[in-house]
């Protein structure tokens, strides 16, 4: 039977296409004085509505479904930030707790709560983990990600957002060991306690350039999409979400290994929702081709020499010409190098995200070690500007 994942249009308010979007994907089936827990994404502490982290009424729209469905029910909402972020911080600029209260619910401090070390015994990289107990101890988790590209993994969706979860420090360990499986492996993990996925789909962050170099998922460009994705498979979710974004699903690692793990669906879904339509008309629409195409035009290797004076413009002045990054990337170890560009204002984040003190703060910018750095690019990661840029030959390209 294939996977059910809904795509409604935000046509009324937050709270109607939340409600029709998780009906249409087959409802909410809560047992009365469950405790909940809801799991949006405050990776940062950016605002709400900035697609970088999930819409606050997005999240209070959760809460109060899952109330409508049964009273009796024990709301909970948390999430931790990336390592180098201010919890308490995070949740005050983004306006979490507020939100969530006036929706009835418990806004819950991770960072404040008791973390236990769990062995991952179907893992391939990550076989401990350091995470919320609260995970472990709610009766269920409905994951409410936001959409955006990742400049490691395509895309973060709710696979991904799971990672939110675990301590803080923990989050560099899963950089270092590639990311890609590690996520898998915690997502499996977790996965018998994933009840349900809505996604916000209100804005969208697009942070990863048609021409490099990459930036991190604390930085990108609101794109409005307005709609509301629910499913009950996350891989058959995250695959929808690729698709919208216009990725193939199996070109990312994730969910290719998530796939292949056969902890859900990659290709037998049904789509259904108002939206559904719009998102097969803009695959298919001569429109959406002849964008796709014009992308894939500025960044071939013949034109982009021609074309680059426009991306420049369209897409800031760091912005170099495919034959330069190439250079630029033979050039280096093959390992990738960091560059602190412009953009950074001395605010010290990556100087508390790199747990190996490769960077320091020397006259108000980072100095970057890389005689010692191990990639992780967990200090990329947590830059709020989106200041440092990796160049290097193991990042690619997205293949759109
Ligand atoms: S690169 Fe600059 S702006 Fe970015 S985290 Fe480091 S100090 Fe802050
Ligand atoms: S400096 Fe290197 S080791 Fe430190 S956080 Fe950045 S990428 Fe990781």
């Amino acid at each position: 039977m294939p996977s059910r994942v809904s795509i409604v249009n935000i046509s009324e308010d937050i709270d109607t296409a939340v409600r029709k979007a998780v009906e249409l994907a087959g409802g909410l089936e809560l047992d009365s004085g469950e405790r909940i827990l809801i799991k949006p994404n405050m990776s940062c502490g950016k605002q709400s509505g900035s697609g970088l982290v999930t819409n606050v009424d997005v999240v209070a729209a959760v809460v109060r479904l899952v109330r409508e469905h049964c009273k009796q029910a024990n709301v909970l909402v948390a999430d931790l930030p990336i390592c180098g972020w201010d919890p308490e911080e995070t949740y005050r600029v983004i306006g979490i707790r507020e939100a969530v209260e006036k929706a009835g619910g418990t806004f819950v401090d991770l960072a404040k709560t008791e973390m236990v070390r769990v062995k991952l015994p179907r893992a391939s990289k990550l076989t401990k983990v350091t995470l919320a107990k609260l995970a472990l101890e709610v009766d269920g988790i409905i994951d409410v990600p936001v959409i955006k590209t990742h400049f490691m993994t395509g895309h973060t969706g709710a696979i991904k957002n799971l990672k939110g979860l675990t301590r803080q420090d923990q989050r560099t360990r899963m950089h270092v060991l590639g990311l890609h499986e590690p996520v898998v492996d915690l997502f499996e993990h977790l996965l018998p306690q994933v009840r349900y996925c809505i996604v916000d789909g209100t804005v969208a962050a697009d942070a990863v350039r048609p021409s490099g170099p990459y930036q991190g998922p604390t930085a990108g460009t609101p794109v409005e999409l307005n709609v509301i994705l629910a499913g009950r498979d996350p891989v058959a979710v995250d695959a929808t979400i690729a698709r919208l974004m216009g990725f193939k699903p199996e070109k990312l690692s994730i969910l290719k290994i998530a796939s292949e793990r056969e902890l859900g669906e990659l290709d037998d879904i049904e789509i259904v929702g108002d939206a559904a339509e719009t998102f097969k008309r803009l695959r298919g629409s001569r429109r959406g081709g002849l964008i796709s195409r014009l992308q894939a035009l500025w960044t071939s290797r013949v034109f982009n020499r021609i074309t680059h004076g426009l991306v420049r413009r369209w897409f800031g002045s760091e912005i170099v010409t495919r034959k330069t990054a190439k250079k630029e990337m033979d050039d280096d170890t093959g390992e990738g190098v960091i560059e602190v560009t412009d953009a950074c204002n001395g605010c010290g984040l990556c100087v508390k995200a790199c747990k190996l003190g490769n960077i320091t703060l020397q006259e108000g910018k980072p100095l970057i070690n890389m005689d010692h750095c191990v990639r992780c690019w967990i200090c990329c990661e947590a830059c709020p500007e989106a200041a440092l840029l990796i160049r290097s030959k193991m990042i690619r390209s997205v293949d759109y």
